[in-house]
């Protein structure tokens, strides 16, 4: 099947969905973004999402491409056109395409870029064996709490990871302790069943499944606290998790070269998993 991509008002044919060589997003990722989860041909904290698009738009200065209730119609209809019934919607805003100059420009309009696709579901064995993730120097500028396109750390943080065969790289700052991963939100449980994730202030991307697991995860009872935590802490844990939307939670069983507990995924991270898939068939958060 033909894969149908959104751009700037038209759905065209992805080898034909092409951007201008001066779009500020290609000069100097000067955009924002969100991925969705779509299960069941509905997009899963649709909400959520766009409120976050608008916080990232906001505070890069980016005027919205267009009204809520028409980016609403064109996500349904980029996932409609692409036939996904479980898989993902992207969503790209950058600042529009102007002369090449650092300062905003005054006429440009911004570019709006869609995409979606069916995903595989994930491999079971992530979920039976748990993950390995590493710990790498987290060298982000300082407001990842923007979902700006500047993803260049990440990608060079995954690339390590998967070079040494590991599923996430684990950032972590000047004072020893772990923001996030390149691509997810970091959650370690200690011994006293205490689940901890890092509060969400400007040094992480407060994930939108974070929020998730937060509530149910409040709702059942469990202790919650969200503060920092070190890499040696993360190591002592007696669980850790990671979480996005692309692989709601996954356990994480070793960390570098040290195995968490008896190396096998933590009971908590079964209990959240199966909460969250729960929260996930009711339709997620509004
Ligand atoms: N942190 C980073 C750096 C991310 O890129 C992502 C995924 N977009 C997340 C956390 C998880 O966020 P979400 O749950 O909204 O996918």
């Amino acid at each position: 099947m033909s894969r149908i991509a959104y751009v700037n008002g038209r759905y065209l044919p992805h080898r034909r969905a092409m951007v201008h060589v001066e779009d500020r997003g290609f000069q100097f990722a000067d955009g924002a973004y969100e991925v969705i989860a779509v299960r069941g041909g509905g997009l899963l904290d649709e909400g959520p999402h766009l409120r976050r698009l608008h916080r990232s738009l906001s505070a890069l200065q980016i005027a919205p491409p267009m009204s809520d209730a028409a980016l609403k119609s064109v996500m349904r209809e980029t996932v409609r056109r692409n036939r996904v019934s479980a898989g993902m919607l992207y969503i790209q805003v950058t600042r529009g395409s102007a002369p090449r100059e650092f300062a905003f420009p005054a006429t440009a309009r911004p570019t709006l870029v869609m995409t979606a696709r069916n995903l595989k579901p994930l491999d079971p064995k992530l979920l039976t064996d748990g993950v390995r993730v590493i710990t790498v120097p987290d060298i982000r500028w300082a407001r990842p709490d923007i979902k700006s396109v500047a993803l260049l750390p990440n990608a060079l943080g995954k690339q390590r990871a998967k070079e040494v065969g590991a599923y996430e790289a684990w950032q972590v700052d000047r004072d020893g302790n772990v923001t996030e991963g390149t691509s997810s939100n970091a959650w370690i449980v200690t011994a006293q069943d205490e689940i901890i994730t890092r509060h969400a202030d400007q040094g992480i991307l407060n994930g939108v499944t974070r929020l998730g697991i937060l509530k149910v995860a409040g709702e059942a009872g469990l202790k919650l606290i969200e503060r920092s935590f070190s890499v040696a802490e993360a190591k002592a844990a007696r669980e850790a998790f990671l979480t996005s939307t692309t692989n709601f939670i996954v356990p994480v069983v070793r960390i570098d070269d040290v195995n968490l507990g008896e190396g096998r995924p933590g009971k908590l991270a079964g209990r959240l998993r199966a909460l969250y898939d729960d929260y996930v068939a009711a339709g997620g958060g509004k």
